[in-house]
Order: structure tokens, then C-alpha cells, then sequence
């Protein structure tokens, strides 16, 4: 289980988790599978592994997340939305993750496949929010759900306040922790903390584990938090900007350099603060969240 994982013995001063996405080709798939045995051997507390918002890449997410738990030490926690799908199938899609042997599972509600931002339209047999999912997966067995939680608030919650309420809401429903989108400004992840426990002191027990992204392209991330509706700092978007000076493609190396030393200070902040782990958006590869944890102390292989 998550939980037990995050008290087990780890290298360093916090635990850390690493999250993958299922690829859409072969070459994806031995590229994640290089990154997975690399993160193998530094011992995460767990890993994680995102589920399609399209649909194509849902049975991929079901396969992987199955090899990963059966082939590898990794404790895999496999990611699950509610969009598209009927009551019934979401009960199958947990089914066959029980199948694999998958305990653990974050219940999500999910984006409209296409705009993230757009218009969710529930399911006519479905679920309308993660709440229920939560319900629905602690109903059909012995699993551990996590959930999402958002720092900044959700886009579509109307202010703060309603969404501590929404979180405090999954956690009543059974959820044992969530993990957070991922930010920049630490500030709105101890605020979220400090919400939660106002809100409800024994639901803000409960592990805020923290989503950091080690930035290696510039493009992308922004392009990532558009999609997300969350915000990038104008003091780390002007270090970003000024590595990459009019030639982003030229100046590569320099972002990525930028991009580590960011994550790494966020880090570092996070667990001076008491965050129970750290958890690594990898996109998939080991390098960059490999140097951000070498820096960090919480390399297993040097160490
Ligand atoms: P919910 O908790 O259902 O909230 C959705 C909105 O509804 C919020 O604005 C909330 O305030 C509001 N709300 C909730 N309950 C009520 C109520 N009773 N009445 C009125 N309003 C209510 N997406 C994927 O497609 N695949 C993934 O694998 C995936 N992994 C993620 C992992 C993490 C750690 C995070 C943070 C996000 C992930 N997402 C993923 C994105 C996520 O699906 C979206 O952010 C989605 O918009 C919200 O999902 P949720 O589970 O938080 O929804």
C-alpha cells in the first residue's frame, strides 16, 4: 500500500514516487520500460501510471500497469477516470486491475477527451464526480484509493474554499491520501495543506503528497499548463526564458539546467516543510528526475 510504503526505510531525507503515462508505440513502450528499471533500482515508494483521456490508450494503461506490477518491485498505483464510461465498466476496468493483482488505485474523474478545458458532459450510466468513483472502488474490494488535489484550485471549482470542500469530500469517501497537480509556488501547496486541516483535522492527517515536474523543455511545460489552467511564476518563467534566449532549440541544455535547479530548490522547500514524498511527473524518462534526486541526497545508487 501507498501508506505503508511512505513510512518504509528510504534513502534521504523523504520518500519520492515517480509517475509514467502508457505510450502510444513500441518505441514509447522500451523507452518507458528503460525508465522504469532505472527507477527500480533507486526504490520509489511507489509508481504510478496515468490513464488515457482519449480512450485508445486505456487498455494499454490497464496491460502496463498489470506488467508492472507482476515483472518489476515497483508498487504500482494505477490511475482511473470516469470519463466515457458506464457505472458497469468502471466496475470491470477495476476488476481487471484487481486481476493483475493492482491494489491501488487514484480515482480521478478525468478532462473532456479533446479540450481539457471544455465543457465535461458525465457519462448517461456514469459517475459525475471522483467522489463517487472513490465510493465505487472501495465497494467492489480491498483496495487503497488515492486522489487528485490541487494547489492552486481546481479550474472548474469556483474558488478555494469550494475546492478544500471537494477534497475534504473524497477523503470522507474513503480516499487515504491524494497527490497533487504539479506547481511552482510552494506557498499554494502548504496553503492547501493548512485548508484541509481547518477544514477537517482528521481528513488533513491524511498524506498531501506533492507533484513536481522537472522541466526540460520550455514549450512543453507551458504548453502543459495551459492545459491544466494552472500558472507559472514570472520569476521562474523569466529564468526559463532567459535560458533559452531566442533560441530555444540552441539553448536546450541551458533550460534543462534551469529546469533541474527549479525542481530541485521546490524540493528542497517541500521537505524542509514536512511534505510526506515527493512525487516525480517523469514523462517517462529517468535522467532528469535521476539528477534532481542526486542532488536531493535521495539517490539509492550513490548513496
Ligand atoms: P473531481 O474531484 O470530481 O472534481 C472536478 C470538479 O468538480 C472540481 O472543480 C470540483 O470542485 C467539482 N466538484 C466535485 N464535487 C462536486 C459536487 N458535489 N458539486 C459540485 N461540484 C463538485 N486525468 C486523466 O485523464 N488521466 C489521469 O491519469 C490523470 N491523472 C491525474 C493525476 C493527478 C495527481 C492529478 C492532480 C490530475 C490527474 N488527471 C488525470 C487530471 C484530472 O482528471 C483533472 O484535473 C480533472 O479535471 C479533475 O479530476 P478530479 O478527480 O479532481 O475531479
Amino acid at each position: 500500500s501507498v501508506i505503508a510504503r511512505l513510512s518504509a526505510p528510504h534513502v534521504g531525507p523523504v520518500p519520492f514516487s515517480v509517475e509514467f503515462f502508457p505510450p502510444k508505440d513500441q518505441a514509447g513502450e522500451e523507452r518507458l520500460w528503460r525508465a522504469v528499471r532505472v527507477f527500480e533500482q533507486l526504490r520509489p515508494a511507489f509508481a504510478s501510471l496515468t490513464y488515457g483521456a482519449g480512450g485508445t490508450s486505456r487498455d494499454r494503461t490497464v496491460r502496463i500497469a498489470g506488467e508492472m506490477a507482476r515483472e518489476t518491485t515497483l508498487t504500482t498505483v494505477a490511475h482511473l477516470t470516469a470519463v466515457n464510461h458506464s457505472i458497469d465498466e468502471l466496475r470491470a476496468l477495476v476488476g481487471s486491475y484487481a486481476d493483475q493483482g493492482i491494489t491501488n488505485i487514484l480515482a480521478l474523474r478525468g478532462d473532456p477527451p479533446g479540450d481539457p478545458l471544455g465543457e465535461w458532459t458525465k457519462h448517461p450510466e456514469g459517475v459525475a464526480y471522483a467522489e463517487e468513483l472513490v465510493r465505487l472502488v472501495d465497494e467492489l474490494g480491498d483496495f487503497e484509493v488515492g486522489v487528485a488535489s490541487f494547489p492552486e484550485g481546481h479550474h472548474r471549482a469556483p474558488d478555494l474554499e469550494e475546492d478544500t470542500r471537494n477534497l475534504v469530500a473524497k477523503l470522507r469517501a474513503g480516499a487515504e491520501y491524494s497527490i497533487t497537480q504539479m506547481f511552482f509556488r510552494v506557498d499554494d501547496y502548504l496553503r492547501l495543506r493548512d485548508r484541509v486541516v481547518a477544514a477537517d483535522p482528521e481528513q488533513g492527517a491524511k498524506p498531501i503528497i506533492p507533484g513536481i515536474m522537472p522541466i526540460t523543455s520550455l514549450a512543453s511545460v507551458r504548453r502543459m499548463m495551459e492545459l491544466s489552467g494552472s500558472t507559472m511564476p514570472s520569476d521562474l518563467d523569466e529564468r526559463l526564458a532567459r535560458a533559452a534566449g531566442n533560441d530555444e532549440a540552441a539553448n536546450r541544455d541551458a533550460i534543462r539546467a534551469v529546469g533541474i535547479d527549479i525542481a530541485t530548490e521546490i524540493a528542497e522547500r517541500l521537505i524542509a516543510e514536512g511534505a510526506p514524498c515527493l512525487h516525480f511527473c517523469s514523462l517517462n524518462f529517468a535522467k532528469a528526475t535521476g539528477e534532481v534526486l542526486q542532488r536531493l541526497g535521495m539517490d539509492a545508487l550513490v548513496a
